[in-house]
């Protein structure tokens, strides 16, 4: 009994188990993000797990759990959960919360002419190099004896990147810019057009929260006949009826599903921040194009 005893307590201060961190991160985006950075000295639980809508989430029971084990919570911010406060407030936590888009160049979207803030930030690679950095500066804080290998992974991931913004660069210099227009169910790409010179165009707006008008998708079936869109997409974490309406009423065939605010499982193409990148990437550039 006393070996068994003795057997238990070293497995549990194993220097793999004591060390490594325990993390929540609120969409399973950024929960790839500080795995990237944390490697195997972190442990991350995605409170809005993968194809799931974050905007319209209702955290559990187990969420708050798991958020009152965690030592560091990471969250986009910029109004993206926006059951955050309240959530956070219902659970026991006392440790950082980590706003992982501080620092970025906030976009204003007008809705209806009312001025609200893009949360979507992480779809300019650009951006997402500010999430890296301040990802690493957070688990530094925590963990400094850790630091040297967190600086060490996080400029490996920004490097891949900064490469990757490279790729998507000259992917999207491939189609003229008259061309470069895009449909999907919400406004979840306005960085990403803003960065890469790509106009997105959504009958739902900054939030999956509300139904469009019929007169708004009406206005937008006009829009995409005189300018000539071709790109019609559906997304991976929102219903995808209404854009096959608007398939039928104009004739242009869905040029398939992109990963907007939530990765797929892993294996299935958008596992991970990059991999989602690329997946978008391929099937945006023929969209776009006709072919
Ligand atoms: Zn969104």
């Amino acid at each position: 009994m006393r070996w068994l005893l003795l057997f238990i307590s070293l497995l549990l201060t194993s220097p793999a188990m004591a060390e490594q961190i325990q993390i929540v991160a609120s969409f399973s985006i950024l929960g790839d993000m500080v795995k990237a950075v944390g490697g195997d000295r972190v442990n991350v639980t995605s409170i809005v797990g993968p194809n799931a809508d974050t905007h319209v989430y209702e955290p559990k029971p187990s969420d708050a759990a798991a958020v009152t084990r965690a030592q560091i919570f990471f969250v986009n911010g910029l109004g993206f959960e926006g059951w955050m406060d309240r959530f956070v407030q219902s659970t026991d936590y006392t440790g950082p919360l980590v706003v992982a888009s501080q620092g970025v160049t906030p976009r204003d979207f007008v809705d209806d002419g009312v001025t609200v803030t893009d949360p979507h930030a992480w779809q300019s690679l650009s951006n997402g190099l500010i999430y890296v950095r301040n990802i690493k500066t957070a688990l530094c804080k925590i963990a400094p004896s850790s630091c040297g290998a967190f600086t060490a992974s996080a400029q490996d991931y920004s490097q891949q990147i900064i490469s990757l913004d490279a790729d998507v660069r000259a992917a999207i210099a491939s189609v003229s810019p008259e061309q470069r227009k895009v449909i999907t169910t919400h406004d979840a790409f306005g960085y990403f057009g803003t960065a890469y010179g790509v106009s997105f165009l959504a009958p739902e707006g900054i939030s999956t929260d509300a139904e469009p008008s019929a007169a708004g998708v009406a206005k937008l079936i006009e829009q995409i006949r005189s300018e000539g869109v071709k790109a019609l997409f559906i997304e991976n974490m929102t219903d995808p009826r209404l854009i096959q309406q608007i398939a039928s009423e104009t004739g242009i065939k869905v040029g398939g599903e992109l990963f907007a605010d939530a990765l797929s499982f892993p294996g299935r193409g958008a596992g991970s921040y990059l991999e989602m990148f690329r997946h978008n990437i391929g099937l945006l550039v023929p969209a776009m194009k006709g072919d």
